[in-house]
């Protein structure tokens, strides 16, 4: 039988490069989803409607909160945030590893649901470079790189809900990283349930001579 994929929540301050990361490591291997989140937030220079996100009006965001339409939501910067069902369900079931790049919020939200998640959290090398990243972006107002600093020092606060830290300096070797810990996370008993029980009734057949 086919194995369920796993579902990897990478969350990371805002400016850490898990963007990038992500796009790097979708175009290296072929077994991960990414799932496309609902925002109510203003596209960005570039940014493109079911690409970037499903860009939404505070309504249609609401409507689909009403009809348990989305696995988690969260709130950030004046804005909503949240993942759609439909489709991390169905790559799930197809055998996919998707990847939510999600707020803190919304990763123990899923933590909750899906205990078997695994979350991994990305930072810079040191808080300057955070800063740098952010400013060097030119995508942002003075105010919202502001806003999005002073949410970076409450994101701090919760890194220890996180299974592994990713710290990304190099952009190679991170993606390669971040595979490799993936793979190794599949292989703990918790996320292999099924295989653990089939070779305990495997065994306990053989022993009774069925
Ligand atoms: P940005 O506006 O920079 O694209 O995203 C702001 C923050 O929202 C980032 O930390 C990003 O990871 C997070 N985010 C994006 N999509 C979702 C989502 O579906 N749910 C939650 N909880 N956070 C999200």
């Amino acid at each position: 039988m086919k194995r369920k994929g796993i579902l990897i929540v990478v969350s990371g301050f805002s400016g850490a490069g898990k963007g990038t990361l992500m796009k790097e490591l979708l175009k290296r291997y072929d077994n991960y989803a990414l799932s496309v989140s609902m925002t109510t937030r203003e596209p960005r220079e570039g940014e493109k409607d079911g690409v970037s996100y499903f860009f939404v009006d505070k309504e249609t965001f609401e409507r689909s909160i009403a009809a348990d339409g989305l696995i988690e939501y969260a709130s950030y910067c004046g804005n909503y945030y949240g993942t759609p069902r439909e489709y991390v369900e169905k790559c799930l079931d197809a055998g996919k590893d998707v990847i939510l790049e999600i707020e803190i919020q919304g990763a123990l939200k899923v933590k909750e649901k899906f205990p078997e998640a695994l979350l991994l959290f990305v930072m810079p090398p040191d808080a300057e470079e955070l800063k740098r990243r952010l400013e060097g972006r030119g995508t942002e107002s003075a105010e919202v790189i502001r806003k999005r600093l002073e949410r970076a020092c409450e994101e701090a606060e919760g890194i220890e809900n996180y299974e592994y830290l990713i710290i990304n300096d190099d952009l190679e070797e991170c993606v390669r990283e971040m595979h490799d810990i993936i793979g190794a996370a599949r292989r703990n008993p918790a996320r292999n349930r099924r295989l653990i029980a089939d070779m305990r009734s495997g065994l306990e057949a053989i022993v009774k001579g069925e």
